[in-house]
């Protein structure tokens, strides 16, 4: 078994051990100390980063109670190594996984509802609960986990041998024997967990859901505590900041700015619509309509006209009418129809002798085409 000396202080970061053994797995050295301040990827948290003698660790395992470190590097048996531990990456973890145990608490406390989920990495972090809590209940908790934060109350981590703690009620996500590990935050939360703490609430600064869903039976919730939400906070605001000078409004009005975009934007394309159906109008009143069959060509950008154009052409025409509109690439999206005719047999010739892809109904078809000028033969 690992000596895990983050049990014992969650801020030691710098240690020494003896190499217990060594092994090459694909080029990647796995590394048993006797003991070790690098907490392993465990109860859905991410493992602490940093060098065990100058040499990158890259994962940290647990298993049967050893901790296996991943090296870059080889070091050798039974020499003693320093561990040096990222605590800036530690403590935002303590800080993530101190809140909660608070916010997890208070959801227990308050509404019976049991943490069925945690996960924590370096870019997410959520909270699973098996009821379905909603807004106004997270706020609440919201408020209360920063209630408790600003109280400043000791989280003491007491471990419990021989079935001692049996007269405790605490939480747990599954049933434990042995020695037991308990976290109290003092009329909060007492909860069983392996994992390093902050020493009080107030060193977890903040904790903010940042959105929740519903969930299986319950709901989850995303949050950060501490110098990451500091961090988001900044990221955000800076956000803001572009917004507000991109739509030249004052900060804290930047929606205003998005609303007035929004409707300026509508106003836009309804302009838009107005002037390319003008431009439609054109086109038809351009046509000849001399012939009872009548081949119209549209600029690309009145592609989505077709159906407006044959309306008008319709009114002038009743023998065989096509629109078409070609792009770049020569490729042409087509309408034709007919009142008098079944278009049924030029739907054949279109698609055995031009190629065309579509179909339709008696008399209306409609489809694409490669350069649809070949087609004016048939009107
Ligand atoms: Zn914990």
């Amino acid at each position: 078994m690992t000596v895990r000396l983050f049990d014992e202080d969650a801020y030691l970061s710098e240690f020494e051990s003896k190499v217990e053994s060594v092994k090459e797995v694909n080029g990647r050295y796995e590394v048993i100390l006797s003991e070790t301040a690098f907490f392993p990827t465990q109860g859905g948290q991410n493992h602490d980063e940093g060098t065990i003698d100058g040499i990158e660790v890259l994962d940290v395992t647990i298993k049967d109670d050893i901790i296996t470190h991943v090296l870059k590097e080889k070091v050798s048996k039974g020499s003693i190594v320093k561990g040096k531990v990222d605590f800036n990456h530690r403590f935002r973890n303590m800080q993530m996984h101190s809140g909660e145990h608070i916010f997890s608490g208070l959801a227990h406390k308050l509404y019976n509802a049991e943490n069925v989920g945690f996960h924590l990495s370096d870019n997410s972090a959520t909270i699973d609960l098996n009821l379905k809590l909603s807004e106004k209940d997270l706020k609440k908790l919201e408020g209360l986990v920063n209630e408790a934060i600003i109280k400043n109350i000791d989280i003491v981590a007491t471990i419990y041998k021989n079935g001692e703690e049996k007269d405790i009620e605490y939480r747990s996500k599954k049933e434990l024997s042995g020695d037991i590990r308990l976290v109290e935050i003092k009329d909060i939360d007492i909860c069983a967990c392996c994992a390093p703490h902050v020493k009080s609430t107030g060193e977890i600064q903040l904790f903010k859901i940042t959105s929740f869903e519903n969930y299986k039976e319950g709901v989850r919730i995303n949050y950060l505590c501490g110098l990451r939400a500091i961090e988001n906070y900044d990221a955000s605001l800076e956000s803001l900041k572009s917004i507000s000078k991109a739509l030249s409004v004052k900060q804290g009005e930047e929606y205003k700015g998005v609303e007035k975009l929004l409707s300026d934007d509508r106003l836009l394309k309804d302009r838009n619509t107005f002037l390319l159906k003008k431009l439609v109008e054109n086109e038809i009143e351009k046509a000849d309509f001399s012939k009872e069959n009548v081949f119209i060509l549209l600029p690309d950008f009145l592609k989505d006209f077709l159906r407006y154009a044959m309306d008008l052409a319709k009114e002038k025409s009743t023998g065989r009418i096509g629109v078409f509109c070609e792009d770049e690439s020569h490729m042409a999206r087509f309408l034709i129809e007919s009142d008098s005719e079944d278009l049924r047999e030029l739907n054949n010739v279109l698609k055995e002798k031009y190629g065309a892809k579509g179909g339709g109904k008696p008399h209306s078809i409609q489809g694409t085409v490669e350069t649809c000028m070949r087609l004016k033969e048939l009107f």
